[in-house]
């Protein structure tokens, strides 16, 4: 038997930690298989991937600008990705079909059980900032958790009202500008947009009312500990910060490639810190 092959495609795919990520755990395991980045264009996307599996590859993790064109070139769809309306895990099946997973929501509600096995999403409100493509598996993950009312924040209140349109009743879009009076009793902070990794503003939104047993996290893990989980930690609220997310996301594709359920420890996070 040939070993098995996994990858991950996008356009560019220099940055992607993916590659790392599924190394560590291959040789953890002792798993005679390879997990590959493969750059490839939109224009060359859906015929390159239905090479894939002929060539040995059991699937691939899929991401920018691929996540919905892998949804659209799958023959079966989780429930997870259909809400979250992306892909970012695919599997070939032995008949040749493909199935399409979206992980995102899977690695954040993950993170938080391992690093804040005390947090109840059931046990409060959320608040979450942003509207953009991951706030979609936030809102749908954190909905999934039993989070009793979902307050949404996003600079384009249009984008947040959509989200609300499709995710019901328990969202509720506060404006941008508002977001930092909309702490009442809140448990669960997310902040979902961009602002606070290195290179872009920060985030605009203070914590002075948040109340003390609030969870705060950033999907931004770069850098590691951002403006806002410090600002968290200076008010003594527990912090779990995103590079977590990204570790967990990818724990189902290895499992459905490679056999083996991988664990996310502590070297696997310097193994990616250290890249
Ligand atoms: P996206 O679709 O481009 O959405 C960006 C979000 O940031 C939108 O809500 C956008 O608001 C907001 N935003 C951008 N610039 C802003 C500004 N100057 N002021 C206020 N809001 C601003 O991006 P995404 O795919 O959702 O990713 C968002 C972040 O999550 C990125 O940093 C990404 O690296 C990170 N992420 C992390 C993980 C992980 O595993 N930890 C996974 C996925 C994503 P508008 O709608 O108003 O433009």
């Amino acid at each position: 038997m040939p070993p098995p092959l996994a990858g991950v495609i996008g356009f560019p795919i220099g940055h992607s930690k993916s590659p790392i990520l599924h190394g560590y755990w291959l040789k953890k395991l002792g798993i005679s298989g390879y997990y590959v980045p493969l750059s490839m264009s939109q224009a060359d996307f859906v015929d390159a991937l239905r090479s894939l599996p002929k060539l040995g590859f059991k699937g691939v993790n899929v991401t920018l600008p691929h996540k919905l064109s892998a949804l659209s070139v799958a023959d079966s769809v989780t429930d997870r990705a259909a809400l979250i309306g992306a892909a970012n895990t695919l599997t070939f099946r032995d008949d040749g079909s493909i199935s399409a997973d979206n992980t995102d929501g899977y690695g954040f509600i993950q993170n938080l059980r391992q690093n804040a096995p005390e947090w109840d999403a059931r046990r409060g409100p959320a608040l979450v900032l942003g509207a953009g493509g991951a706030s979609r598996a936030i809102i749908s993950s954190l909905l999934s958790a039993g989070v009793t009312e979902l307050r949404l924040a996003n600079r384009t209140r249009q984008r947040a009202e959509m989200l609300a349109d499709q995710f019901g009743a328990k969202i509720e879009v506060i404006d941008w500008n508002r977001a930092s009076d909309a702490m009442d009793g809140v448990l669960t902070i997310v902040n979902t947009t961009s602002l606070g990794m290195t290179g872009q503003p920060e985030l605009p939104v203070v914590l002075d009312a948040a109340p003390s047993d609030a969870l705060v996290t950033d999907l931004v893990y770069t850098p590691i500990i951002t403006k806002f989980l410090a600002a968290a930690e200076v008010r003594g609220l527990k912090t779990v910060d995103g590079l977590g997310m990204l570790l967990h996301q990818g724990v189902p594709g290895f499992e459905l490639w490679f056999g083996q359920r991988p664990e996310v420890d502590e070297g696997l996070r310097q193994a990616i810190l250290g890249a």
